[in-house]
């Protein structure tokens, strides 16, 4: 971003709040860089876990949890279960929110990780996956693309063990 998007003045490197910004020479525009929500979700069925392999890049072939990013005005549940149903065909119910992260290394979203349940659809690939299965918690892929989804995936299948 090189110019203010209210008043296509330029913008220019300003000490705001203890930190370099970007902001308009002209009017109030500050480029906040503030990071976008994405959810992940975490289904469940028979005890085994429902992941999705990535037909695009980044990370084309690797599996992950179903998610994606929010719409605009979208209560993040709903988008959680929205991303489900595209990726994985499954209708689920979400029931809670597991936790939030922020991957860091440059990358500005912060994940919403929920837990969601099936209540209805069929296990089918949507158009973002080339391929979506179901893991036990002894068998999962290798290849999971991103370490805050491996380190939730851990962490929920020992809840889970605690728990029984
Ligand atoms: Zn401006």
């Amino acid at each position: 971003m090189k110019s203010c998007p209210h008043c296509t003045a330029m913008l220019k490197v300003t000490g705001i709040g203890g930190k370099d910004r970007l902001a308009c020479e002209l009017c109030e525009f500050v480029h906040w860089d503030n990071p976008k929500p994405v959810t992940a979700t975490l289904v469940t069925m028979d005890s085994e876990l429902v992941l999705v392999k990535r037909k695009f890049e980044p990370f084309v072939d690797d599996w992950c949890l179903p998610g994606g990013f929010i719409e605009a005005s979208e209560d993040p549940e709903e988008s959680a279960a929205r991303e489900v149903f595209e990726e994985t065909g499954l209708e689920v119910r979400i029931e809670k929110l597991l936790g939030a992260s922020a991957p860091g290394h440059g990358i500005n979203v912060i994940i919403l990780f929920y837990q969601g349940t099936p209540v209805g659809g069929r296990l089918e690939a949507g158009d973002d996956a080339s391929a979506v299965g179901t893991f036990k918690p002894g068998s999962l892929p290798q290849n999971i693309a991103f370490p805050l989804h491996r380190k939730m995936i851990s962490q929920f299948f020992q809840s889970v063990k605690s728990e029984a």
